[in-house]
């Protein structure tokens, strides 16, 4: 599964195109916030939206 993010929107999508404003997707950068878990809120973040998103 790819994911890809939108940086007009802010959100995370499947599509190569946002849902949204039509925008090209990319793929993202995940933000590096815990040397321990350095994609945990990547990941919680990523994952709430996509319910929120794609319910
Ligand atoms: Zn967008």
């Amino acid at each position: 599964m790819k994911i890809k993010f939108c940086k007009t929107c802010k959100i995370y999508t499947l599509k190569d195109k946002c849902k949204k404003c039509g925008m090209d997707t990319a793929t993202p950068h995940p933000p590096r916030f815990s040397p321990h878990d350095p994609y945990g809120e990547y990941r919680r973040k990523m994952k709430k939206q996509f319910w929120e998103e794609n319910a």
